[in-house]
Order: C-alpha cells, then structure tokens, then sequence
C-alpha cells in the first residue's frame, strides 16, 4: 500500500517540525505594523472636516463639536469593519489603526466609544 506509506512518512516529517499554529489565548500573536486593528481618535489633531464620516462605509464614525475648534469623535466599532478607510481619509492624521485585535464584548454598548476632547487640550481616554 502505497498511500498510507507516504501518509506516514508526511505525519513523521511534520510531527518533527514546531506547531505552525500558536497556542492562542495562552499565546499571542504579534501584529504586524500595517494591522488594521481597534481605531483611535486624536482630538487634537482633529479639524471636524468630517472627511472620516463621509467615507466610512459602515456609518461607524460621528463628529460632534464640543466647543471653539474642539471636536470628539463617537465609534460604532459593533458596525466597525476594520477597512481603515477613514484613516486614509483624515487629512490631518487624526485617526490611527492599532495593533489591537481582541475586541469581542458580550455587550454591544461596549463597542460604542467616545474620544473626548479635553479642555486643557490633552487627549484622551476613551469612554462609553
Ligand atoms: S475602519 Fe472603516 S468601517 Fe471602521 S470606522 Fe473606519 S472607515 Fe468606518
Ligand atoms: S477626517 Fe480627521 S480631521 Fe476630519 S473630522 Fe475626521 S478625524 Fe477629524
């Protein structure tokens, strides 16, 4: 038998090799710089152009004006789908992907964020 032969000589040969799956949760990945992960806003930096609302396809993104030149940012990241497209939109460099990718919540709520504008002009926590 011809197949079970080869079979046992591929189980062999990859039973040598270390794991090409990591040990997840127990183990985490690293992502690489150009991830697409969790978005964050910095108020700072935002001039309330509103390019990042226009362009966002899933409707995730809100501005409001909080005060003279002071702009906070609400995401919907349960309507999020991670395309970055706003960061590629915001002319200023307001928006930003991170690395960070566990974002799984049993309550939806949790998913609703606001980046608020501080008065001192300092960002930045993000707060439901
Ligand atoms: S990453 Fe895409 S879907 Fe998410 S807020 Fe930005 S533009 Fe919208
Ligand atoms: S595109 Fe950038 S500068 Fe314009 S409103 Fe959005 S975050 Fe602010």
């Amino acid at each position: 038998m011809k197949i079970p032969g080869k079979m046992a000589k591929e189980v062999l040969r990859h039973s040598l090799k270390p794991p090409a799956t990591l040990n997840y949760p127990y183990v985490k990945p690293e992502m690489p710089d150009n991830f697409r992960g969790k978005i964050v806003f910095d108020p700072v930096r935002c001039i309330g152009c509103r390019m990042c609302v226009k362009d966002c396809p899933a409707l995730a993104i809100e501005i409001a004006a909080v005060g003279d030149k002071k702009f906070e940012a609400r995401f919907y990241l349960d309507r999020c789908i991670y395309c970055a497209q706003c960061v590629d939109s915001c002319p200023k460099d307001a928006l930003l992907n991170t690395k960070e990718y566990e974002l799984a919540q049993i309550d939806r709520q949790n998913h609703r964020i606001t980046f608020h504008a501080h008065a001192d002009g300092v960002v930045v926590d993000p707060a439901p």
